[in-house]
């Protein structure tokens, strides 16, 4: 595969409901999209990075290291498969948002060329994939219960994921907790931390984990490995990790340490589909779960990720949530629908299997 061009675009989006985590409240959503040119063939990829709470790599700092360092790394580029793509950008340390954005819109020409869907020219296995509801922080325990129960008029929902910071977490979560048994008694329920808490919180944290949950995810700071562990030995709740895997060696770390027993994996917090590949294979052979985690993804991204959740070990719901409910429209048409039951149907078209449409 011969590179012949790369533009880049660069798009705001307005949530509809502004989203608030541990970070701060998420009012709009600043992405970039990378339309590669290669043997006569576009394929896409989508930066779904954030905000400097959760990396450094924000939007402007991925633009700026795009254009000055990793485009010029590939334009010309003559390579065999996606595979290649971490090592000529490895001379960049770190932004691994714009370097799996970049290798996404390869993967989309590769399996085109191979005249295959994304999810089968990697080996996924599953048509449909369960998505699950993530709820952002609530001013007060009745408004987290009506906004779940706002999420739970679509059908199919495979899990409650409640966003939690110090001060917003018990009284939130045996609230949806009471809810939930009344009206929906076997739908699984987890809590996200975003890194909000510490070893000196571990009294919470038990009280939290008396909640039967599916997963704690991501209570300590990213490079927490030691307490991670203490704390998983504290809990029955398994803890998942996200913030803290950016790479198939941290994932072996973790797993070594015992510092969680799920993963969270996103394409581009690990630096690419080639490594989130990866950690699945290896997380898949150790017997522990994976889920796709979200970005807020337009449905560019989102195919890219219903490719990775379609392989084998992405046992547990995933972050799907259609941009047309984020966003109340999408950049690709036509959108990815849910299907009747719920799921959310993996692409079955060559390539990512999506039409990008960046207009309104
Ligand atoms: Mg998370």
């Amino acid at each position: 595969m011969h590179i012949q061009n790369i533009t880049l675009h660069r798009i705001e989006l307005r949530f509809k409901t502004p989203y608030a985590t541990s970070f701060g409240v998420h009012v709009t959503r600043q992405l970039i999209l990378a339309e590669v040119q290669a043997d006569g063939l576009t394929g896409w990829g989508e930066w779904a990075g954030d905000g400097p709470g959760y990396s450094y790599e924000t939007v402007d700092a991925a633009w700026l290291i795009l254009h000055s360092h990793l485009l010029p790394m590939l334009h010309g580029a003559t390579l065999t498969h996606p595979n290649e793509v971490a090592a000529r950008l490895a001379a960049v340390r770190g932004y691994p948002f714009a370097k799996a954005m970049l290798e996404a819109a390869i993967w989309d020409i590769a399996a085109q060329q191979a005249g295959q869907s994304l999810s089968r020219f990697i080996g996924g296995t599953r048509a449909n994939v369960v998505a699950g509801v993530s709820v952002g922080i609530q001013p007060d325990p009745a408004a987290t219960v009506a906004r779940v129960q706002s999420l739970l008029r679509y059908p199919g929902i495979g899990r409650v994921k409640l966003k939690i910071k110090p001060g917003h977490d018990l009284a939130h979560v045996a609230a949806l907790r009471h809810a939930l048994r009344r009206e929906w008694p076997d739908l699984p329920l987890m809590v996200d931390a975003n890194a909000a808490y510490t070893l000196a919180d571990l009294d919470t944290l038990r009280r939290l984990d008396a909640h039967n949950l599916l997963m704690i995810e991501q209570p300590l700071a990213a490079d927490d490995w030691l307490d991670h562990a203490e704390l998983q030995r504290h809990l029955r709740s398994p803890i998942c990790l996200d913030e803290s895997i950016t790479s198939l060696a941290q994932a072996k770390a973790a797993l070594a340490l015992g510092a969680c027993r799920v993963v969270n994996i996103k394409p581009g917090r690990v630096g690419g589909l080639s490594a989130a590949i990866a950690i699945h294979d290896f997380c898949h052979a150790a017997g522990i779960p994976v889920w796709c985690g979200g970005m807020f993804e337009t449905g560019i991204g989102r195919a890219l990720n219903l490719a990775l959740a379609s392989l084998p070990g992405f046992t547990l719901p995933g972050d799907f949530t259609p941009a047309q409910r984020l966003f109340g429209r999408d950049l690709i048409d036509p959108p990815i629908e849910a299907n009747a039951d719920g799921t959310l149907p993996v692409p079955s078209d060559v390539g990512l299997g999506v039409r990008v449409r960046i207009g309104d």
